[in-house]
């Protein structure tokens, strides 16, 4: 079997309208597909049709920024109701902060050097409300100042660069249960991307399942099979189910999907089962 909890269209910083990143996943013999944009829901009822005409099974989902301890993580919602209006307004709220980030991001740009990139950021995002990270890199490789994807944010993006601003998400508690509240179950996405020091990492898990969440990511493009299989060693410990997800963005940016092979390290009990999704 073939799924994927996890993936991105143009309703954030993906580059295929929800539609097509269907159209692909039918393609790759994806049974169970997810939706799952940066704080927004906007493609969510095209990807739903497209799904059904194609056959493949659907649920509604989101990628809920989140700033815990001060550095930023991701809780997927799954199975959520997008017309719920705590969850809509929160993302909303997120949606605004984010905005605002990105006009302080092209100011730090500026400063560089590099003029007009907030404009040139927006042309990249296909939903204006929406402008990541990953549209002013898109930007800055149009403009040849870097190779790829990777090397901007590298060099201009992250902590210490000057397109780099730090920025408050939604807490992890609000997020939770925006989620819960929307009907959805929530999975703190790509474990293996935060660095934490094994200390932090369980108290985020134990926070985490304390403030209701159901799953950890154990499956990703960021986990090689040693880290799948300690976090799913982990999501056990603590009481969560396990979940899959390709990620993806692009077919060229993206190193996997849309769909996983939806086989897990032993004993880690899948969130689609359990959910009877499958
Ligand atoms: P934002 O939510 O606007 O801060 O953007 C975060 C997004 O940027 C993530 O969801 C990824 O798609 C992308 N991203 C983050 N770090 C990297 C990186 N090192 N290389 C490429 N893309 C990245
Ligand atoms: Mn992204
Ligand atoms: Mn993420
Ligand atoms: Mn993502």
């Amino acid at each position: 079997m073939r799924i994927d909890l996890h993936c991105h269209s143009t309703a954030s910083d993906g580059t295929l309208p929800p539609e097509q990143l269907v159209a692909r996943a039918a393609a790759a013999g994806v049974d169970l597909l997810a939706l799952t944009d940066h704080d927004d829901l906007s493609g969510l009822p095209a990807a739903r049709r497209a799904a059904q005409r194609a056959g493949v099974a659907f649920l509604d989902g989101v990628e809920i920024s989140v700033t815990w301890r001060e550095r930023t993580i991701h809780v997927v919602g799954l199975g959520i109701d997008p017309q719920d209006a705590a969850l809509g307004a929160g993302l909303a709220a997120l949606r605004y902060g984010r905005s605002r980030r990105a006009e302080r991001m092209a100011a730090g740009l500026a400063a560089a050097g590099i003029d007009g990139a907030l404009e040139g950021a927006a042309r990249y995002a296909g939903n204006r409300g929406l402008v990541s990270r990953t549209h002013f890199a898109r930007l800055l490789v149009e403009r040849g100042v870097c190779r790829d994807v990777r090397s901007v944010f590298k060099r201009y993006l992250v902590e210490g660069r000057p397109g780099y601003v730090p920025h408050r998400w939604a807490d992890l508690e609000h997020a939770v249960a925006w989620i819960r509240g929307a009907g959805g179950v929530a999975v703190l996405a790509h474990p293996g991307r935060y660095r934490y020091a094994s200390g932090a990492l369980r108290r985020l898990l134990a926070e985490f399942k304390a403030a209701g969440g159901a799953a950890l990511e154990v499956v990703s493009p960021s986990h090689g099979p040693a880290q799948a299989a300690r976090f799913g060693a982990l999501a056990r410990e603590f009481g969560l189910l396990a979940s899959a997800g390709s990620d993806f963005h692009d077919p060229v940016e993206s190193v996997l999907g849309p769909g996983v092979r939806a086989a897990l390290p032993a004993r880690a009990e899948p969130l689609w089962v359990r959910m009877g999704w499958v």
